[in-house]
């Protein structure tokens, strides 16, 4: 897996991150199924709850482009260590990948890889 052109595209779309309140800058880039790249930042709102982080505005981003299948997500932030995404994103992502290859960076260049599956075991589902 060549996580290179991933994470600078997230690092790319990090620096338009629009987080006035947290100052906490987040860039997640998507590999999909036709092999383009769909990457976002953050973008918070006065109201908390309306704030939708970087990964799930990439999600929407590919989803609204109509791609269905995830490869693979990096994302960028000043944690450290490198941040896994939140709770709200790991649901986001498990509704299209039942796994996927996470890379997690932060600016001074500290990685760590994980899966989706690893980090997110037993996500929601509806029954039936
Ligand atoms: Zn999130």
């Amino acid at each position: 897996m060549d996580w290179e052109p991933l994470v600078a595209a997230a690092r790319a779309a990090r620096e338009r991150a629009y987080a006035p309140y947290s100052h906490f800058a987040v860039g997640a880039a998507l590999l999909m199924e036709d092999g383009s790249i769909h990457a976002a930042a953050n973008v918070e709102n006065c109201i908390p709850a309306l704030s939708i982080c970087a990964e799930r505005n990439a999600m929407s981003a590919a989803a609204s482009a109509g791609l269905r299948r995830p490869q693979a997500v990096a994302v960028v932030t000043d944690a450290t260590p490198p941040a896994r995404p939140c709770g709200l994103c790991r649901q986001t992502l498990i509704e299209f990948a039942k796994d996927l290859p996470i890379l997690v960076v932060n600016v001074n260049g500290d990685r760590e890889e994980t899966t989706l599956a690893e980090i997110f075991p037993q996500p929601f589902s509806l029954p039936g």
